[in-house]
């Protein structure tokens, strides 16, 4: 819904691959059978041998010599048909034909078939590719709209149309703060003689930044909607998308249409597509560069107060030209951050209120399970739920529908066909309680919500679930330890039990080497370096690596290091798992017979002792 429409396409474009096929088809064809039927219809090639074969024969009517070839006609079927053969030297030839008496050195006249063979060698082609050439020109009309009219002078105006389905704020749960930046914005274009009265200009360009699924989009819409104003959307990756040259037509184009209808909101979403910084690139991308330009252009050109108000999201805002962000272009960033708990439970709530669900939900305890979810996941989470609902021929949504669903959403479906053996399965047991039982240990650490040995399509073979009872911002030192110590402590039971070790801890691992080495060069957490910032940049919000900024010595002991504080986790989740072997060995038989068990059922036997 989300794109311009245009009263133009009733009909789908076709592919330009569709016209380039239909062209080397008909080449082939061409040259390979209608080219020699025409040519073998007109003139027979023959051996001299054959000539004078003819000739003795009585069969030829007319010969006409040239220096290179001898031409000769024979009646064959009642239509006189040319052939020819190569010169050889026979003075005594003039005289036979003399005899026989045929005419020779006569023009034999052009068939039809020469014009033919010109028109279809020619006049096809030509006919057939300005046939073509005019279908791609239409199709590109169709595509970028008015800006085709240009090219064929037929006038194939678009309109781009407002988006129909209206959001408002009530739809975006949360982001109370980019509400209220945006709020301004909705002011203004409901009542702009306010401002134009104390002679405030209101800002034209406002980019929404954050990571996927935070409701960027969806609040763009919602802006539109609160300010009851037209809403035109396009994608970055549509202005590149296509054909060359066209990507600036269609920002002139998009702007034209806006102008007209305003006050409106112009969205573009996914700007880091077209806005990508033009320092440090190997190879500039002209296409793009020009849409940018025609983009920077526009945004000039339109005097504040003109009620066009420019939206752009995007979730790379490091990469975005600075002259994408200089005053007067998208000055503004409201930033969409990941919900917190309370933003979660919202966002439920507002997707729970599309399906039919039990009387007492417990929403608090979904939002509580899913730390770290973006609002796309939850509401991914309640229609999962739904899904499940209907599954299992239930007419309504249940708590424990939402729960199963978090797992499908966040750690992968259960696999129901994963054969483990029982040694394996053991092994898993322990690994998994090793985990939850040094959580539990530690006084701060978030008790254990579920554990589980059901293997994962994502490819974990156990799980647990841990909740956090309230939001943390701030991680500290001990935070972080604790976190790495629970992170070890599957791996530690597997050597304290079985003194082996296995490949299932591998993601483990993983999660547990980025913390710590983000402890060191990140926060500030190391002994060696304290407050040293040992990396830079890299994108929070898609989780990737900056860039190191130290030299390779450095880089050694920051190695070092992060091993060192792994090491030391691993150490403590071993003595916390060797001074409770026995309940270690009590939790994991549970476990293995029951398979799934619940955070309380957890807790009883631990408190037990
Ligand atoms: P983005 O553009 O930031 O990647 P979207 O706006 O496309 O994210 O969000 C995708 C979907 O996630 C929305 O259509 C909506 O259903 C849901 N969603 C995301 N954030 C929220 C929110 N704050 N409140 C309600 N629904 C949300
Ligand atoms: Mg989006
Ligand atoms: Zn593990």
């Amino acid at each position: 819904m989300n794109r311009l429409n245009s009263n133009h396409n009733r009909k789908t474009p076709k592919p330009l691959m569709y016209y380039y096929g239909l062209v080397l088809i008909t080449v082939l064809i061409i040259n390979l059978v209608v080219m020699p039927m025409v040519q073998s219809r007109q003139i027979i090639v023959t051996s001299y041998s054959e000539f004078i074969e003819s000739v003795e024969s009585d069969k030829v009517e007319q010969v006409q010599f040239s220096d290179t070839e001898i031409k000769y006609v024979i009646e064959v079927d009642g239509k006189p048909r040319v052939f020819k053969t190569g010169v050889v030297d026979n003075p005594s030839l003039p005289e036979k034909l003399q005899e026989k008496g045929i005419k020779y050195g006569a023009v034999i006249p052009e068939t039809p078939n020469v014009f033919l063979s010109l028109l279809l060698s020619y006049g096809l082609p030509i006919l057939f590719f300005s046939f073509i050439g005019r279908q791609i020109r239409k199709n590109m009309a169709n595509r970028i709209g008015a800006g085709g009219l240009n090219i064929h002078g037929q006038n194939s105006a678009k309109v781009y149309k407002p988006d129909k389905d209206k959001k408002t704020f009530e739809d975006v749960a949360g982001q109370e703060e980019a509400k209220e930046s945006l709020n301004e914005i909705i002011d203004y274009l409901n009542n702009p003689k306010k401002y134009e009265e104390v002679g405030a200009k209101c800002p034209t360009g406002v980019l929404l930044v954050g990571p996927p699924g935070t409701g960027k989009t969806l609040m763009a819409k919602a802006v539109a909607g609160e300010a009851d104003v037209p809403f035109f959307s396009i994608s970055g990756s549509e202005f590149v998308e296509m054909f060359v040259g066209r990507g600036a037509a269609k920002v002139r184009e998009l702007f034209d249409q806006a102008s007209k209808q305003a006050p409106c909101i112009v969205f573009i979403d996914e700007i880091d597509t077209i806005g990508k910084s033009r320092a440090n690139q190997f190879s500039t991308n002209d296409e793009r560069e020009q849409t940018l330009n025609q983009l920077l252009t526009e945004m000039d050109g339109f005097e504040a107060n003109k009620g066009v108000i420019i939206l752009a999201a995007t979730n790379r805002p490091e990469v975005l030209d600075p002259a994408l962000l200089r005053p007067g272009r998208f000055d503004r960033q409201v930033r969409m951050e990941l919900p917190d708990l309370i933003g979660r439970e919202d966002i439920l709530k507002v997707h729970l209120k599309n399906v039919k669900t039990d009387s007492n939900i417990d929403v608090n305890l979904i939002a509580r399970m899913t730390a770290g979810a973006s609002g796309a996941q939850l509401a991914n989470i309640v229609n999962e739920a739904a899904l499940r609902s209907v599954r299992i021929g239930n007419n309504v949504v249940t708590t424990t529908d939402l729960v199963e669903s978090v797992e499908t959403v966040i750690a992968g479906a259960e696999k129901k066909n994963a054969i483990l053996s029982e040694e394996e399965k053991r092994i898993v047991a322990y690994h998994e309680i090793g985990h939850a039982l040094v959580a539990a240990k530690q006084t701060d650490s978030a008790p254990v919500q579920k554990i589980t040995i059901v293997p994962r399509t994502s490819g974990a073979l156990g799980y647990t679930m841990q909740v956090d009872e309230g939001e943390k911002s701030l991680v500290s030192k001990k935070d972080a330890y604790q976190r790495l110590e629970v992170l070890c402590g599957g791996r530690a039971a597997e050597e304290v039990v079985f003194n082996s070790i296995t490949t299932g801890a591998s993601n483990d691992i993983e999660k547990a080497t980025e913390i710590a080495r983000n402890m060191v060069t990140r926060y500030g957490m190391s002994e060696n370096f304290g407050m040293m910032a040992l990396e830079t940049g890299g994108n929070a919000y898609l989780g990737q690596r900056g860039q190191s900024n130290c030299s390779p010595e450095t880089a050694r002991l920051v190695d070092e290091e992060v091993r060192d504080i792994i090491a030391k986790a691993y150490e403590n989740a071993k003595k916390i798992l060797i001074d409770n072997r026995e309940i270690l060995d009590e939790l994991s038989d549970y476990l293995l017979e029951k398979e799934t068990i619940t955070g309380e059922e957890f807790m009883a036997i631990l408190n037990k002792k």
